[in-house]
């Protein structure tokens, strides 16, 4: 099958020019921050992507930082700042946090209309409720690609891989809202491989590279690779999926990089004005 590709970098290109030029008429800017702790390598690089994008569309916007020791006290402290503070437009808190603080508290301190990353019990809850606000920016990107596409989902058998709070949920959440029919596989699913060769939306969102072969996909689904990992042997980023193998039998398929990953910073920024407005 000629598969086409589901092209997260020219799409994210088309949200971010989209938001610029909202921002470039608005009298104040909208400001945009981050809260990251310790010194995990990709959270880094994920933060400086995010204030780099953030700053090239114009929103204003400070990264505060802190070290791996830092308190859980601290850190419910410059929340505390943030949501009183009426210039900050949004903001997020990058995960993973180091393993002695409770991420969970920390994020449900959020003021529920500043919560760019849509994480909070109460924008996770209003996504299940069928009365979204602010959703989780991964899992609204893959939406916003299937979308861009014009892929029905809509009576569709979709199947998402992975079920954190995060990212497999709230995916699954937002194809339910589309009016799928969603089945979730995670770890403690038996034969998750014969489940998703039913898939006509196949989502994999677990963290194992290349777990998601060939004999996983049927003829001419669309395969959408949610998974960010490094390859352990050539050190560059792969995802779940096994791109060589599976590309021929699908009708749409994501790269990785280039997919999912550009869509998650187009629509953090995008949650970024909702409560601008
Ligand atoms: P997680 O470890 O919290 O969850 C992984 C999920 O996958 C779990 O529900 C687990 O049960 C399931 N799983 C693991 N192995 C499995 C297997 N063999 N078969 C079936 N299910 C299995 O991870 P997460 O935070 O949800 O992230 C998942 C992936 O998504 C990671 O690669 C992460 O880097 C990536 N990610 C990408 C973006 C993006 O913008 N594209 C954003 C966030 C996370």
């Amino acid at each position: 099958m000629n598969y086409k590709i589901l092209d997260g970098k020219k799409t994210s290109k088309k949200i971010l020019a989209d938001i610029s030029a909202k921002i470039s008429k608005m009298n104040q800017k909208p400001r945009l921050d981050i809260i990251i702790a310790g010194d995990d390598y990709a959270s880094q690089k994920y933060v400086s992507m995010k204030e780099k994008t953030a700053r090239r569309i114009g929103y204003d916007g400070v990264v505060h930082k802190f070290p791996k020791s830092v308190t859980e006290e601290q850190l419910a402290e410059t929340i505390l700042e943030l949501n009183s503070n009426s210039d900050v437009t949004g903001f997020m808190i990058q995960l993973p946090l180091p393993a002695h603080l409770d991420s969970y508290k920390l994020l449900n301190l959020i003021d529920p209309v500043k919560d760019v990353d849509g994480l909070t019990d109460v924008n996770l809850g209003r996504l299940f409720a069928n009365r979204p606000y602010l959703n989780p920016a991964t899992a609204q990107g893959v939406i916003r690609l299937l979308e861009e596409y014009m892929i029905e989902m809509k009576g569709k058998d979709a199947v998402v891989i992975g079920k954190s709070a995060i990212v497999g949920m709230p995916i699954a959440g937002l194809l339910l809202s589309k009016d799928a029919t969603v089945t979730v596989c995670h770890i403690e699913t038996q034969d998750t491989k014969s489940i998703a060769a039913k898939a006509d939306i196949l989502v994999s969102a677990t963290g194992v590279p290349h777990l998601v072969k060939e004999e996983w996909v049927k003829e001419g689904a669309v395969v959408v690779d949610v998974g960010i990992e490094k390859d352990p042997k050539t050190g560059k980023l792969v995802g779940d999926v096994d791109f060589e193998s599976v590309a021929p039998k699908c009708s749409y398929i994501t790269p990785v990089p280039g997919g999912t990953g550009p869509m998650t910073i187009a629509c953090l920024m995008e949650n970024g004005l909702i409560n601008y407005k």
